[in-house]
Parts: structure tokens; sequence; C-alpha cells
């Protein structure tokens, strides 16, 4: 099977409503139209980006999101 990359709109976003574009492997997408796992039909893709496939939630806003919830970054030496 030949495998190429196509660019897949995502549906409007949880947190910031905006759609969203992600690149995958037409193979993975063929597997996960025909029911397979997102995990499974895109591997090499960052978790992230499985979730926006999945929700529409983009990562920066899932940053956001926790962001908003988590006050105390664990990196220290941030000065504000
Ligand atoms: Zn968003």
């Amino acid at each position: 099977m030949t495998n190429t990359l196509i660019t897949v709109t995502t549906r409007p976003c949880f947190h910031c409503g905006r759609e969203g574009e992600v690149t995958v492997s037409s193979a993975g997408l063929v597997a996960y139209n025909s029911g397979k796992h997102v995990q499974d039909a895109f591997p090499e893709l960052d978790k992230t980006i499985r979730e926006q496939i999945i929700s529409g939630t983009h990562p920066k806003c899932w940053d956001d999101m926790f962001a908003f919830d988590e006050d105390a970054p664990e990196d220290d030496g941030e000065a504000e």
C-alpha cells in the first residue's frame, strides 16, 4: 500500500472552538476509519496529536487547560 501524508481537518476544539489540522499517513487514516484504535492507527504521532484527532482539542489548548488548573509548575528557577 502506498503511504502518503494527508492533512485532515479536526473537529472544533472544545477549548477554543476552532477547527484544526493534523497531518497523518494515509495508511493510518484508513486503519483508523476502519475501527482501529487511534494509538494503533497512528503509532508515530504524538499523544497530544492523537488527542486532537479524537476530540479536536489542540495540544496547546490542553496545555492551557492544565496550566489553568495547576498553578505551580515543576521546573523551578522560573521567577515571575
Ligand atoms: Zn483549541
